[in-house]
């Protein structure tokens, strides 16, 4: 460890690469990825399902394990020791146990599901103070305090705190998760999707919730989830990843108003909109390659829509093209001011483009031909 100044940064990896090991060979699913996480502020991690999220979410917390391995990278956290110096860590190489330390204390991790992480053999408040205990020096009466602090924030009753698990709905559940890792202050909060198995309304609810708490607490949070709906609602910036890497990092509304890369115009496109009159959603055309083989050049290439020749065979750098705005796509090769702007690239609408893309044709021809089709199948 040293000292490092002060600055907005809290959080810095570089080209990180966590793979699974299978009898079919590594599976590559992070396999690059570059990003800055900036103090107090709400990331939203997107993504297909399958792009790597939760294999980043787990490189960041230390918590990868056998089949999956570290296969090279660096996660520089700068926990902050006093108002002026943070201290820089790279938690890839953190002993385990320095790790755990860290963990909780310094970054809290609220899972997808409750389940896995509250005992069922427990009351909430057991369960509350034994992590005060296990990382503080707090006295019973603090904790205490502590935990009944926690639990009103996130809208619970105080006599939550005597009841079991099993007693509590889906959505007190997760709320009692958001408490443990709200209860030792930590300055990040990673949060794999931990509203997808609730009902909608309780989502938004605890959506809502978790924003006032991450503003109150002056924390950072990483939000994990596919759910574009989501990241517009919460986040102040996001990544987008593909086939294990990032692919656009902007703030929400750039990302919304103005998405550079195809990928997240696809994204866009399939957020159904509640009561916004369109009943077809264009989507994505095609599937995710396989993390055994990634496809060469741009990773999106086989399914993009604008597809070019170069896209076939160099991997696209990362460009910054405006302040706070990064790709990584051929369409976007120099800063934004430098070169014709989206608007000016003259390229057909989303739909339009999709309904012309190499993978629906080929689709649409073997409907076509009836018997390609049965041969093919
Ligand atoms: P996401 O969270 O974005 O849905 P994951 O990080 O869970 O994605 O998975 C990324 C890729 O890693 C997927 O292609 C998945 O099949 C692969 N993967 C996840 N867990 C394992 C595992 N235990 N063994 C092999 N491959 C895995
Ligand atoms: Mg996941």
């Amino acid at each position: 460890m040293n000292a490092q100044s002060n600055s907005k940064t809290l959080m810095e990896i570089k080209d990180l690469r966590v793979w699974y090991r299978t009898t079919r060979g590594n599976a590559q699913a992070v396999d690059g990825v570059d990003l800055t996480i900036q103090r107090n502020e709400i990331f939203g991690l997107a993504g297909e399902s399958g792009c790597g999220k939760s294999t980043l979410a787990k490189g960041i917390l230390g918590m990868v394990k056998l089949p999956a391995f570290v296969e090279s990278g660096e996660a520089n956290f700068y926990r902050s020791v006093s108002g002026s110096t943070a201290v820089a860590s790279d938690l890839i190489k953190l002993p385990a146990r320095d790790m755990r330390k860290m963990r909780w204390r310094h970054i809290a991790y609220v899972p997808q599901s409750a389940m896995n992480v509250l005992s069922p053999v427990a009351r909430v408040e057991k369960q509350l103070l034994d992590a005060i205990f296990e990382h503080t020096n707090m006295s019973k009466k603090e904790a205490r305090d502590r935990m009944f602090e926690c639990l009103d924030m996130v809208g619970l009753e105080p006599a939550v705190a005597r009841m079991y698990p099993h007693e509590l709905s889906g959505g007190m559940k997760q709320r009692v998760t958001i408490a443990a890792a709200i209860s030792l202050k930590p300055e990040l909060i990673i949060a794999d999707e931990p509203t997808t198995a609730l009902d909608v309304n309780v989502q938004q609810v605890i959506l809502q919730e978790l924003k006032e708490i991450a503003a109150d607490l002056g924390l950072t949070l990483i939000y994990v989830t596919h759910d574009m709906a989501v990241h517009a609602e919460l986040a102040d910036r996001m990544g987008i990843m593909y086939s294990g890497l990032m692919v656009e990092v902007a703030p929400v509304v750039e990302t919304f108003k103005e998405p550079l890369h195809p990928y997240t115009q696809g994204l866009i496109s399939s957020i159904p909109m509640i009561g916004g009159g369109r009943e077809r959603m264009t989507g994505i055309p095609g599937n995710a390659p396989s993390p055994l083989a990634w496809p060469a050049g741009c990773r999106f290439h086989p399914r993009c829509p604008y597809v070019m020749e170069v896209c076939r065979e160099k991997v696209p750098p990362m460009i910054e093209v405006a302040p706070n705005r990064l790709v990584a796509c051929h369409l976007h090769p120099t800063p934004l001011s430098e070169s014709a702007s989206p608007a000016d690239l003259s390229l057909p609408d989303w739909e339009e483009a999709v309904s012309q893309a190499p993978v629906v044709q080929a689709i649409q021809d073997i409907k076509e031909g009836g018997e390609t089709a049965e041969e093919l199948s």
